[in-house]
């Protein structure tokens, strides 16, 4: 027996398939051998503890929190049970929340309560349950995850349904281990030239299958892009290669810029969108937010006309500047990923400013960017819940029809991201790969 009246609108959000462009799930392997070893663990193993340590707790109660070999589970929710009153309704303390009810059944976070759900940790824990979790239970159809590697190979636990980017962002702005491109690649790099031919072997190896290329070069430098030329890139790399402790700012940046344009140049050819991280930074004390805007990319979106950008976590809190790019640009794509949970008020308006400003299909609803499978599952749920209270508001606003608002769910959690990546042929390729092994 329903206990309350759901709407069209919710019925259809919470129901319909949404693609999840942005993830860091572990493998399979991962989280079955080294998962979270108890619920309290489990619950705040996604960015929560940031939000705590901004709220009062100390960095050593935010660790043992995240100790599940210390079985003492009321101390270490005690330690933190202060300013987790300070947080909890918060979009990162909500996500908590919603991972407690909807997977361990626990209305109210207590220690008694975390020690009763130990059983659904372990039986979740076994082969199978991650995608099952996945994909029938949170409905989602594939996910797009970023393992911080160049290479991609097909994940036999799901070949069509963990897909995964090529990462650049160590030859944007982390640095290369210059033995291991040589390793994935034939090509030892001894000069700009060499470095070009190792990066065209990166996506003539791996592009067909991935989904997408990924950097998330603003954790470690501005996302200001200006051109480079060939000359001035060489220099800077011949420094990084036989002077890299000596490399000054200026020289990181030039040979980082170069290497953000070839991405852009090959993400073209291969038809692969490249996402970029752009906004808000998890963590604590490290934040500069003048970095972090989209708008710096401007010149890069110019420059590569045929490339797709995707613009990660709406860019938060730069977000009106996303909209304008996405309405300017046609190369441009806002991606709400990870964004409903660092702030869903702002996430919310976004969405709405997007509608009446932007073109309808430039717009992913989804990504939780989470490690395991029960903190992606619960960015998902607290996606749907957000995405319905903001397009009902459009309703009773009378800006749209609950048939329109429906349509719109519709692009922005599927259609959009169809049309923006490869994602049958990529399917494909993934298991056609893992049939050939068999
Ligand atoms: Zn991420």
């Amino acid at each position: 027996m329903k206990t309350h009246m759901t709407t069209q609108l919710q019925d259809f959000i919470n129901n319909t398939l949404v693609i999840d462009t942005h993830e860091h799930l572990r493998t399979e392997h991962q989280w079955v051998e080294q998962g979270p070893l108890d619920v309290l663990q489990d619950l705040f193993a996604n960015y929560t503890k940031a939000d705590l340590i901004s709220g009062g707790a100390s960095p050593k109660a935010a660790r043992r929190l995240d100790d599940g070999h210390d079985p003492d589970i009321k101390n270490r929710w005690n330690g933190i049970a202060q300013a987790w009153e300070n947080i909890r309704h918060t979009g990162y303390g909500q996500s908590v929340q919603v991972l407690a009810q909807n997977v361990y059944g626990i209305e109210e976070i207590t220690p008694d309560a975390l020690h009763a759900a130990q059983p659904v940790l372990e039986s979740l824990r076994c082969n199978g349950q991650r995608l099952h979790l996945l994909h029938d239970v949170a409905k989602i159809d594939h996910v797009q995850i970023d393992d911080k590697m160049r290479t991609c190979h097909p994940d036999e636990s799901g070949p069509d349904f963990f897909l995964s980017d090529i990462s650049w962002v160590g030859f944007v702005s982390k640095g290369v281990d210059w033995d291991e491109l040589e390793g994935e690649t034939g090509i030892c790099v001894k000069d700009l030239r060499s470095l070009r031919s190792a990066m065209e072997q990166v996506f003539a190896r791996h592009a067909q299958r991935a989904i997408a290329v990924k950097t998330q070069h603003a954790y470690n430098r501005t996302l200001r892009w200006r051109p480079v030329c060939d000359e001035d890139a060489d220099r800077a790399l011949n420094e990084v290669l036989t002077n890299p402790g000596n490399v000054d700012q200026n020289g990181r940046l030039c040979l980082g810029d170069w290497c953000l344009a070839q991405a852009a140049q090959l993400a073209g050819e291969y038809h692969l969108p490249l996402k970029i991280h752009t906004g808000y930074y998890a963590g604590n004390n490290s934040m500069i937010t003048d970095r972090i805007r989209a708008g710096h990319l401007c010149p890069l979106l110019i420059e590569y006309p045929n490339t797709r950008f995707v613009l990660m976590h709406i860019a938060y809190p730069y977000t009106e500047e996303l909209v304008a790019m996405t309405k300017h640009f046609p190369n441009a794509w806002a991606d709400l990923c990870w964004a409903w949970s660092v702030n869903p008020a702002a996430s919310g308006q976004f969405v709405r400013h997007m509608i009446h400003a932007a073109p309808a299909n430039k717009l992913s609803a989804f990504g939780g960017d989470t490690h395991w499978p029960t903190s992606a599952y619960a960015y998902c749920l607290q996606m749907r819940h957000h995405l319905a209270r903001t397009l009902q508001a459009e309703i009773d606003d009378r800006q749209l029809t609950e048939s329109q608002a429906i349509a719109y769910a519709q692009r922005i959690m599927f259609d959009n991201q169809v049309n923006c990546f490869e994602i049958d042929k990529t399917k494909a390729e993934n298991i056609n790969e893992v049939e050939q092994d068999s």
